[in-house]
């Protein structure tokens, strides 16, 4: 078997975070000349996606774990802004809107002020169905 040609390709794309190319896909190509007298190619393509599983531009940094994650899958939390990934963002639902993305302790701060703020609509609600029958009585 005699080596024809060999070809190496490598797409890259510059990652802001590490200020350096960062590898998207390398493509190794071989040509040999086989004992038959043919020309076989063959060629291997390894893809090198990100921390989220990814393979688009990069979104930012996650200040928990280190991960590298696209721009779709990269977010800041509500609250403090910093950045974090899909794996430690928490997201709240609110009616009507897109969900709210937040870090591990400022979901918890969320749900605590949402069950408060919960309570105090009961108490008051029953407050005022207690002001209501008042009324009725007299
Ligand atoms: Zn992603
Ligand atoms: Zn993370
Ligand atoms: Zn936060």
């Amino acid at each position: 078997m005699k080596r024809l040609r060999r070809q190496k390709t490598c797409e890259v794309t510059y990652d802001p975070i590490t200020g350096q190319d960062r590898i998207l896909e390398l493509t190794q190509e071989e040509s040999v000349l086989s004992d038959q007298g043919s020309v076989d190619s063959e060629s291997l393509s390894r893809k090198y996606f990100r921390n989220c599983g990814c393979d688009g531009p990069v979104g930012g940094q996650c200040n928990k774990c280190g991960a590298i994650s696209c721009t779709s899958c990269h977010g800041r939390c509500h609250r403090c802004k910093k950045p974090i990934c899909l794996e430690h963002s928490h997201f709240l639902q609110v009616q009507g809107k897109d969900a709210i993305r937040f870090c591990h302790r400022h979901y918890i701060m969320q749900c605590w002020k949402n069950a408060i703020l919960f309570c105090l609509l009961l108490v008051g609600r029953f407050f005022l169905s207690l002001m209501v029958e008042e009324e009725n009585d007299e």
